[in-house]
């Protein structure tokens, strides 16, 4: 779908473009080129030859490190899918970048994964180009898809492409129509007269939800019109309570997402009452009014109505032309206001009858609108205070019915100031009644009536453009609407036609319109209104899972085993449309029978913006690519004119001049350091700011994990003989066993909880703890164990890097698992199973003793005692020296549980539990100690609680490793430091 920023295109299968040379192979930069090239695997000629993608791991009976998962349970993985305006932008990169390795983890974990991708193709921009270029817009749009698919493809994502589906071909709005129609027959889609909204830049109607809150399109940026239109309708309304109620069912969205979509829908429970409008001249109306607060009823001052409500055409009637031209100018004013603008309010200088006999003033209110509620809204300015505001400046009373609870000053005494026991006054028969107890009485007298009310409309899917999913609807003069019958689906959009960009040209082209009715055989014609793209994209993700069936939308029995979508990604963009409607098309097929599931996604992940600094000429404001800006001086300028210069950061766009092009990066860098960067530099929900140092950095990182591999199977062809095959042979690895089995726990769990960035990070320590490791204890198993598990881990993140540095560990490396079985799968990384740390290895408790002066880790002991005075002894001991002469002001222990084995780890642990949400995990059994002497006569640090202490030792032990990559992860840390 379209992601705010990018556009266009189209695409159909017809053509398979299975032959995929291997370029990204051949672009990949950035790492050692002897290594890259060495490698003649390749990924995606593999995944693109599976039919159903599933990367069976190889059998686990032979490995003697770790067990693996192998079973078979689905995972589905899945990102909005792009429209395919013909460009990849860092936004799509960052996107499917996620659910790229959350699917590369559970392939490896053995699940039978679905990770699709598709075309969002039919749309406006299609159009215009074909307006604008004359070109049609479905060769415009599949030659996009084309180069969509092949940047793809630069990026090395692991995606189904034989589920590939695009919402323009027939194959697929096939079946759109068909859902149309069972929505049609089950009385849910209906064609009804309203006042629409009409954007006149697009020439089409437009839901509400896409009308901004400033009254433009959310397209075209339009103002947009009202107009009375005849429409087609999908009746979401009719689903509104389960929509509001199931939403607590999804505890892996975020609340944020589920208030909006609780707002958007409304509901709101509480009362109608009917006001009576009559005249003398024998005019008489009934106006109802919904209220959450009818015991109120004596307060009211002024019924609100809006200026089209049907009684302002009695009301008219009754006014001088004089005032008939203030009315109207009101009206006017009030249709280009904004909501943020103050309320303005019309006095009628007429009245209306409340249902207790009061006689209050009829006022026409900018509040009021005319699609939502009844359109009848009561006045009660002592108690709100939007109400106060409209009386004070008509001049109308206010009455209090409830008395002024103690403490509150204001002039408005508010409802939520009040409660259910307050005891009504100047109320008529209500005086001295409770609140609850009145409208008990109010209800069994019949003089109000229980109603919820409901924000939402019914989904307006009329489009009158061309490049959308025809309606299948055929209405004949003596028969009405006829449904196209099934068999002759799909009403294919016409082909070979020429675009003015003026009205529907859909109704211009009297060859397709005219056809016969199915029913009676007599003339009839088409529906010529398109369907909303979002009508598209509300089922793509059930079509994905069976996108050939040329029989049925798709197979019960695989929708029902592989649904609901494990993980969603997307952007915020689309909280309210395309989530709400994918809700109600889910629950609605359930309906029908055709699914068991009720609700579409498990899990959403909404992933933040991109950005980049923006340089700006501080006097004209004009946005000025990097390389027209001067940065010699101590100011930046603009080289051309001199100007200086502002630096923001904004949104990555290409008319900020701030974007970086992902076809660019990968030929600088690979693919897989793009990725393993935006993975790397910020949490999937923040936003991402490009920096140039932060990949390098990645590259970097890379390069020393090379290093490792390549150090290690050096040493290891040299002098084979040395190699010690069994655990626990060398002295002092045991450690390094512990430290890479709790790795393969921390980042299985990163990446199950999208926290790719501490994911990374982890392997970052473990390759930093390997680079230490003593020459002496290298030809240990332990060793080569950690340094295999690395590779294997780093294949979710660097897949083609951590490929190329398999074949090194398996060509060059000791014979272990089943290298000789012959089979040439233990050659790929990716079907390595994805190992399972060793219960033996977690639960091992160890205890430590990091020995710290003035916040500086001076030495790390394994200990057997938790006496602290003992404790304090050893730490003395190690100290040696570094005591002389000083004195100890003052001794702080802490005690903490993990199972990392290094404070590294144990650091970084309290790091990802910070972006953990609150979820806490079992599994960190064992024991640490942590003793801080402080020396001499500096200011003592207070660190009062252990969250702080394990934070701040963390990062001051990162500071002395000086660890850049790992500085960046957590640069918002930094705030933190005291030292
Ligand atoms: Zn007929």
């Amino acid at each position: 779908m379209c992601m705010k920023g990018a556009h266009v295109m189209i695409g159909c299968f017809g053509h398979k473009r299975q032959i995929e040379i291997d370029i990204h192979r051949e672009i990949k930069g950035g790492l050692s080129s002897t290594t890259l090239t060495s490698s003649s695997f390749s990924l995606s000629s593999s995944s693109s030859s599976t039919s159903s993608f599933r990367v069976p791991p190889l059998s686990t009976s032979s490995y003697s490190f770790y067990s693996t998962l192998n079973n078979n349970g689905k995972y589905y993985s899945l990102s909005q899918f792009p429209y395919p305006s013909g460009n990849l932008h860092m936004g799509h990169v960052r996107v499917y970048t996620m659910s790229d390795c959350v699917a590369r983890l559970k392939r490896m974990q053995g699940y039978d994964v679905v990770h699709p991708m598709g075309w969002d193709a039919f749309g406006l921009p299609a159009e215009n180009a074909a307006i604008e270029k004359n070109v049609s817009p479905s060769k415009w749009t599949n030659s996009n898809i084309d180069e969509m698919r092949r940047q793809f493809k630069l990026l090395d994502l692991e995606f189904d492409w034989n589920r590939e589906l695009s919402t323009c071909d027939p194959s697929y709005y096939r079946w759109t129509q068909e859902i149309f129609l069972r929505l049609y027959r089950a009385g849910l889609a209906t064609r009804k007269i309203a006042i629409v909204n009409w954007d006149p830049v697009d020439n089409t109607v437009l839901a509400n939800e896409q009308v901004d809150a400033t009254g433009r399109s959310w397209r075209s940026n339009a103002i947009v019109e009202r107009r009375e239109m005849k429409q087609w309708y999908f009746h979401i309304t009719k689903y509104a309570d389960r929509l509001a109620d199931d939403l607590q069912k999804l505890d892996g969205w975020p609340d944020e997402v589920k208030n909006m979509q609780r707002e958007w829908i409304g509901r709101s429970h509480g009362y109608l009452l009917d006001f009576k409008y009559n005249q003398t001249n024998g005019d008489a109306a009934t106006l109802t009014a919904f209220t959450t607060r009818p015991e109120t009823i004596y307060g009211v001052t002024f019924l609100s109505v809006h200026g089209k409500h049907p009684v302002m055409e009695l009301v008219r009637k009754q006014m001088s032309r004089e005032e008939l031209v203030k009315l109207d100018d009101f009206i006017q004013r009030c249709s280009t206001l904004k909501d943020e603008d103050p309320i303005i309010a019309f006095d009628t200088k007429t009245t209306v009858t409340s249902p207790y006999g009061s006689t209050v003033r009829l006022v026409v209110s900018s509040a009021v609108h005319a699609d939502y509620g009844t359109g009848c809204v009561m006045g009660v300015p002592a108690h709100n205070t939007v109400d106060h505001q409209v009386a004070t400046e008509l001049g109308l009373p206010h009455l209090y019915v409830l008395p002024r609870p103690a403490g509150i000053e204001e002039s408005v005494v508010c409802y939520d100031q009040l409660d259910q026991s307050s005891l009504l006054q100047n109320s008529g028969q209500f005086n001295g009644m409770r609140v609850d107890k009145a409208i008990e009485s109010m209800v069994d007298s019949n003089q109000i009536k229980k109603h919820t009310s409901y924000r939402i409309r019914d989904w307006l899917l009329s489009r009158q453009r061309y490049w959308g999913t025809p309606i299948p609807i055929i209405h004949c003069n003596s028969c009405g609407e006829v449904p196209v019958p099934s068999d002759q689906l799909p009403v294919v959009l016409p082909t070979d036609i020429s675009f003015t960009g003026k009205g529907s040209l859909l109704n211009s082209l009297d060859d397709w319109k005219n056809c016969k009715c199915p029913k009676c055989g007599g003339n009839a014609q088409r529906e010529t209104d398109t369907m909303d793209t979002f009508v598209d994209s509300s089922w793509y993700y059930f079509r994905f899972l069976d996108s050939h069936n040329q029989k049925e939308i798709f197979k019960k029995e695989i929708a029902n085993r592989l649904m609901p979508v494990d993980i969603y990604v997307g952007g915020i963009e689309h909280a309210i449309l395309h989530l709400l409607y994918s809700r109600f098309i889910t629950k609605f097929l359930k309906d029908d029978g055709l699914i068991d599931h009720e609700e579409p996604f498990k899990v959403l992940l909404i992933q933040g913006l991109v950005k980049a600094k923006t340089y700006r000429d501080a006097i004209t404001n004009k946005p000025l690519h990097p390389s027209s800006v001067n940065f010699d001086k101590s100011q930046p300028i603009n080289a051309s004119n001199g100007n200086p210069v502002n630096i923001t950061i904004e949104k990555m766009s290409k008319s900020k001049l701030n974007g970086m092009e992902p076809s660019e990066m990968i030929s600088q860098y690979g693919s897989d350091i793009l990725k393993l960067y935006i993975l790397f530099k910020a949490p999937p929900e923040k936003s991402l700011e490009w920096d140039t140092e932060g990949i390098e950095g990645c590259r970097k990182w890379l390069k020393r994990v090379e290093t490792l591999v390549k150090s290690f199977v050096d040493e290891y062809s040299a002098n084979k003989q040395s190699f010690i095959g069994e655990f626990g042979k060398v002295e002092g690895v045991k450690p390094l066993r512990y430290e890479t089995h709790s790795t393969i726990d921390n980042v299985t769990q990163s990446i199950e909880k999208y926290t790719f960035n501490t994911g990374i990070a982890f392997l970052m320590t473990l390759s930093n703890t390997l680079a230490k490791v003593e020459p002496s204890q290298r030809n240990s198993l332990e060793f080569y164990e950690s340094v295999r598990t690395l590779v294997i881990l780093l294949a979710t993140f660097a897949p083609n890097t951590a490929q190329d540095y398999w074949k090194m560990l398996c060509e060059h490396g000791p014979s272990y698992t089943s290298h000789a079985s012959g089979d040439s799968a233990i050659f790929e990384v990716r079907r390595q199973g994805w190992p399972q740390p060793s219960r033996e290895c977690l639960e091992q408790r160890v205890k430590q003793l990091v020995i710290m002066t003035n916040g500086k880790t001076r030495a790390v002991v394994d200990v057997s005692t938790d006496d602290q005075t003992e404790l304090e002894q050893i730490a003395k001991k190690h100290l040696g020296s570094r005591l002389d002469g000083q004195t100890i002001m003052k001794t702080f222990f802490a005690t903490t549980k993990t199972n990392n084995f290094t404070i590294n780890l144990l650091l970084t642990f309290n790091i990802l539990d910070r972006y953990d949400k609150g979820i806490k995990t079992s599994v960190y059994t064992s024991e640490a100690v942590v003793c801080i002497v402080k020396v001499g006569g500096e200011s003592t640090q207070s660190v009062t609680s252990l969250p702080i202490l394990t934070k701040w030792i963390w990062f001051t032990n990162l500071c002395s490793h000086k660890t850049k990559n790992q500085s960046c992860c957590f640069q918002e840390e930094r705030g933190w430091r005291q030292e």
